[in-house]
């Protein structure tokens, strides 16, 4: 028998805490039994079960030790080959422009003023949801709005998209749902009767970058006219509308001490509009100062939380398997206004980059095998990397406790 190349140990307030992130199962273990474990794994883990017999068999029939002759590699990449290789949902994401009515600093992408997606793109793209319907394993169809600000020019280039999916979604039966990224500045009646009157509520993402004032030195329209207090009664309308809205707060060591006055705004809202939204911290990536703040994170959530407010902060996912990246997945693509296609947004969307492009037919044609590299990279000449990419982990998935004496 073998110690799971998938278990961790890790300090857990007065305990230890063991985890197997392939079982997704952690026990809890008085110090003076991980000890033991430790000495006997070091030893060899099969002498446990002289030193504590139903600690080990316990072990064994949760698969934190397992038989010699299981190839632990195998294991998960059969797990990704079925979550990757799923034919059963398909995310489309669509990018109508890159142009956008801000100019964040951190923001990645290149902004084009004259980006907008044409009728014959449009087309293109209604030729391929048309394609991606008809197959007959699909279960779910998620289509997603993107950018730059995807309202930019919303009529022109988003409705007659969404005119198309839905029908065609209602004629081969398929469960969907329609998403925005979207700054939310734009957000208006019409646009919420639209979907009101399709009888469809999407879901969005809209961004924060801290309270008030300090939102406004990011998001502005000009130096004196900020953004912060229209996106928070656009969020309002979404979620009384009974549309779920992920409030991602971007946080920086400067702007988040009062974020959580965020959660006063929102605090006046019937219970039912409050239960549409996450409030949602994430620190901007490029902030990467050696800190504490995490400890003013955790004060405003629980600040916001006593609102009546659903609020958490993100912090890394363990999940990297089962909760893999939409990219990863082989029914996964990115359309940009400009017919190129990609597999993942966090791109600068130059053609240059592209993985493929959407022909007129509305096929989509990858380039340079770049979808099959994509879906083969996970397994190359370092496979032993997926074990540890499996192997970290995080207590927000545990389905399954123990504690052991
Ligand atoms: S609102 Fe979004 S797309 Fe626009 S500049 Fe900011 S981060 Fe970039």
């Amino acid at each position: 028998m073998k110690y799971s190349q998938f278990n961790s140990i890790i300090p857990y307030g007065d305990k230890f805490a063991l985890y197997n992130t392939f079982e997704r199962k952690v026990i809890f273990l008085e110090p003076k039994l991980k000890d033991i474990l430790v000495e006997e794994k070091q030893k060899g883990i099969g002498n446990l079960i002289n030193v504590h017999p139903d600690f080990y068999k316990y072990l064994v029939e949760n698969n934190f030790i397992v038989n010699d002759n299981i190839n632990e590699l195998e294991k998960i990449k059969k797990l990704v080959y079925e979550i990757d290789e799923s034919r059963k949902k398909y995310d489309l994401t669509i990018n109508p422009t890159i142009n956008c009515n801000f100019r964040c600093w951190y923001c990645y992408e290149t902004h084009i003023k004259q980006s907008k997606m044409d009728t014959n793109i449009v087309n293109r793209v209604n030729k391929l949801i048309q394609k991606i319907a008809q197959n007959k394993e699909l279960k779910e169809f998620t289509l997603g709005f993107f950018g730059g600000e995807p309202l930019l020019y919303f009529e022109k280039n988003v409705i007659p998209i969404i005119d198309e999916f839905i029908p065609v979604m209602n004629k081969f039966n398929k469960k969907f749902d329609i998403g925005f990224t979207t700054n939310g500045y734009l957000i208006n009646d019409k646009f919420i009767d639209y979907f009101n009157k399709k009888q469809v509520k999407p879901h969005f993402q809209i961004t924060l970058d801290g309270y008030g004032e300090n939102h406004d030195k990011v998001r502005f329209i000009t130096q004196t006219k900020g953004s912060y207090f229209t996106i928070i009664n656009n969020i309002k309308k979404l979620a009384e509308n009974g549309m779920f809205v992920r409030v991602r707060i971007n946080y920086t060591d400067e702007n988040l001490e009062d974020t959580y006055k965020i959660g006063n705004d929102f605090s006046i809202m019937e219970n039912f509009a409050k239960q549409n939204l996450l409030i949602d911290f994430h620190r901007v990536w490029q902030n990467t100062k050696i800190d504490d703040i995490n400890i003013v994170v955790d004060r405003n959530v629980e600040l916001i939380r006593k609102k009546g407010l659903i609020a958490k902060s993100s912090s890394y996912n363990p999940e990297t398997v089962r909760g893999s990246c939409y990219a990863d997945k082989r029914n996964s693509a990115v359309i940009n206004y400009n017919g190129d296609v990609f597999k993942c947004t966090a791109r600068d969307f130059k053609t240059e980059h592209r993985e493929g492009f959407l022909d007129e037919n509305g096929n989509i044609i990858w380039e340079n095998n770049s979808l099959e590299r994509r879906m083969n990279a996970k397994f190359g000449s370092v496979s032993n990397c997926m074990v540890n990419y499996f192997h970290k982990f995080r207590f927000c998935n545990k389905i399954f406790q123990y504690t052991f004496q």
